[in-house]
């Protein structure tokens, strides 16, 4: 097997694009697609501050080392979620990731807020643990990204494709106008972007390997049952019997632009601390007075 690009022994067969490379062709092959993608859809320049939120697993963790080695400025984010058995080896992970590569880390813990774990605070909520979990996490990113021009997620192809599949098949129209590589600022929401939008999950385990990046493989114990699992499953067998489908269908998505003239809700800032939010007071803040009222 020969590399397309310089003839060398190939080590790397892509399916997705019935591309051979060697190692090296690869790499570049694959940190050019996140820099253009970055490009086309004017996601940061080299002089902005990005803010990586890290989960340890493979794709967090490669884009914050990518990021940092194509000339960005990057902080990681890691919020330890207090998830017993799992946040703390996840948060072990993160902070070996970032003594080995250098690469400055800010650790944000749920239980020095709230006095407790997400699974303690679904309760409290009644809610499923993932709402709480995400609502959680996207407040805190917004918190820690004040000092940055944007917040950065690993969320890869797979990720956005199953997403897609998802909103399609229960025709959420709000999610739909909302699902893109990039989210502007907002008032209080600072710029979303997905540099990993057009990159499978199959060139990150590649990528990972190849700089020996040590990163945490266990799902979470509280998201057993999660529908997502079950359309990147749907897309995996899809994938197997017609190359590049995942890829085919978030990109037309994009390109067809259906739901983009949707009239989105009306967000305010919360009462309490600014944040928008559709009620009066936002939902982080909903639950620490619920969690007040407890002790
Ligand atoms: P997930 O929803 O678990 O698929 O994660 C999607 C993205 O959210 C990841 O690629 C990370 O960028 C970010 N993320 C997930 N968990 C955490 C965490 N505990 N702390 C910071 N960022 C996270
Ligand atoms: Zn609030």
């Amino acid at each position: 097997m020969k590399c397309q690009r310089c003839g060398k022994v190939a080590q790397i067969n892509l399916r997705i694009y019935n591309l051979k490379l060697c190692n090296d062709c690869f790499l570049e092959f694959f940190s050019r697609r996140v820099r253009s993608t970055i490009e086309k859809f004017k996601m940061a320049n080299l002089n902005d501050k990005i803010l990586v939120a890290v989960s340890g697993g493979k794709d967090s963790l490669s884009l914050w080392l990518l990021l940092y080695e194509l000339g960005f400025s990057v902080r990681g984010l890691y919020i330890n979620l207090g998830i017993e058995n799992f946040s703390e080896k996840a948060q072990e992970k993160v902070e070996k990731f970032s003594q080995e590569f250098g690469l400055e880390l800010k650790i944000v813990n749920i239980k020095d807020i709230f006095g407790r774990g997400v699974k303690e605070l679904a309760r409290i909520a009644h809610r499923a643990p993932c709402r709480v979990c995400g609502m959680l996490r996207r407040y805190i990113m917004n918190q820690e990204a004040k000092e940055f021009n944007c917040i950065a997620t690993g969320h890869t192809l797979d990720d956005e494709a199953s997403s897609l599949l998802g909103n399609i098949l229960y025709w959420r129209e709000g999610y739909l106008a909302r699902q893109s590589p990039i989210l502007e600022e907002e008032g209080s929401l600072r710029k979303k972007i997905k540099p990993f939008s057009f990159t499978s999950e199959e060139e990150i385990v590649i990528y990972a390997r190849l700089k020996n990046i040590d990163f945490f493989e266990e799902r979470c114990p509280l998201s057993k049952g999660a529908t997502s699992f079950v359309y990147k499953e749907v897309f995996n067998l899809l994938e197997k019997r017609m190359p590049a489908i995942k890829l085919g269908f978030y990109k037309e998505f994009l390109r067809k632009k259906f739901f983009k003239d949707k009239k989105e809700v009306n967000l305010n800032p919360c009462k309490i601390c600014g944040y928008l939010t559709v009620d009066s007071i936002c939902n982080f803040c909903k639950l620490k007075e619920k969690v007040k009222n407890l002790n």
